[in-house]
């Protein structure tokens, strides 16, 4: 079908739909919703221990008594789900806290699971936060150094998977990039009963630097060589596409891009060749710490940027973000949908004059 014949100026006058706030709001094509956010959490050992992480302005270690209230308030804002990462007591060569009956998530997970039924649990399913030697798998030979063994360590993360839905995750997303992942840890789910746990792959994950502060949160930096042998290559798209294809065709029911801010490119691609598929982004520790570090310096206006970030990762095609914003993102919405059911003006513009940094002398770079 033939584009029907369009006006051009003077009679075609694009800003005629932005003349109000009001007009604006109807020709929205993208819209964030708090049922797309994922609120990550970093589970540690003990009782009542709640430590900010320094990169990670407003991010917590906490232990699972004080998870579980933090779980209550994530529901409470609307939020849907929270994705679980750990950091065990003690690390050892094969991970073992990965798959331990008592291990720190599997804990986590059965005590939220308790107290907010509702809540989807989404369990990271990986080995580095448990090994001594911080990678995703089993190291092979010592004249491989960093060479991770593929199949050897297919077996140690389907224990995790099964330990983790057993312990009452919703959803296992592996997240460890070897190959052969998820049809390894469907079939052993399958062999337990575990038939309806979802599983949100990690599809396109790239070997990034915007991960630094993560590790901090995690204690999961390598202790020898990097992790380039088995996440992805940052300059590859197409890639990412065929990754994609790879674990749809072994049994992932979601997948997720991850960064998600350098990688919008990778998300709409993922999002044009899979339609249907139900994607997600990870907006990881480096993007929230640049965003955090540069409100704290005065040079952006923190929820203006931050919620024009996460519309970026929607219009690129993610459903669904996991953010470390996503409470401070579900209280903005909810304000701004109050103030818009009483008619008022969306505070965030007069927010923003408030708060305008001066002097620059560059306006709209
Ligand atoms: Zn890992």
């Amino acid at each position: 079908m033939q584009p029907a014949a369009r006006a051009q100026f003077p009679q075609a006058r694009p800003r005629r739909l932005r003349r109000t706030e009001a007009l604006r709001r109807m020709v929205r094509e993208t819209r964030l919703s708090v049922d797309g956010l994922i609120y990550p959490v970093f589970v540690v050992p003990g009782a009542d221990v709640q430590v900010e992480i320094q990169s990670m302005p407003g991010v917590y270690h906490q232990s699972v008594d004080r998870l579980v209230e933090d779980a209550r308030e994530v529901a409470d804002l609307g939020i849907p789900a929270l994705l679980l990462f750990g950091l065990p007591p003690s690390k050892d060569w094969e991970g073992t806290g990965a798959w331990a009956h008592d291990g720190i998530v599997q804990q986590a997970l059965r005590a939220v699971r308790r107290a907010v039924p509702s809540l989807v649990l989404i369990a990271d399913t990986c080995l580095c936060e448990y090994t001594s030697h911080g990678h995703c798998g089993i190291p092979g030979p010592d004249d491989r150094p960093g060479f991770i063994d593929n199949d050897r360590s297919l077996e140690l993360l389907t224990r995790a998977a099964v330990a983790q839905a057993e312990a009452g995750a919703d959803i296992i997303a592996p997240s460890d990039m070897l190959d052969g992942r998820v049809q390894a840890i469907r079939s052993a789910l399958d062999a337990r009963g575990l038939v309806d746990t979802v599983i949100l792959s990690y599809a396109a994950k790239y070997a990034s630097a915007f991960y630094g502060p993560f590790r901090e949160a995690a204690e999961s930096a390598p202790q020898f060589g990097d992790r380039r042998g088995y996440q992805m290559d940052p300059p590859n798209g197409r890639e990412a596409v065929r990754e994609v294809g790879y674990d749809l065709a072994e049994g992932a029911d979601m997948v997720m891009v991850k960064p998600a801010l350098p990688y919008l490119d990778v998300i709409h691609a993922v999002k044009t060749t899979y339609p249907d598929v139900p994607l997600a982004a990870y907006n990881v520790s480096g993007e929230y710490a640049m965003l955090k570090a540069a409100v704290a310096a005065g040079w952006l206006e923190e929820r203006r940027s931050v919620l024009e970030a996460l519309t970026s990762i929607a219009r690129a095609g993610a459903e669904m973000t996991i953010t470390y914003y996503a409470k401070d993102v579900a209280r903005w919405l909810t304000s701004e949908a109050a103030a818009e059911a009483e008619g008022q003006v969306v505070p965030a513009s007069s927010v923003a004059r408030a708060s305008q940094p001066v002097g620059t002398g560059v306006p709209n770079t």
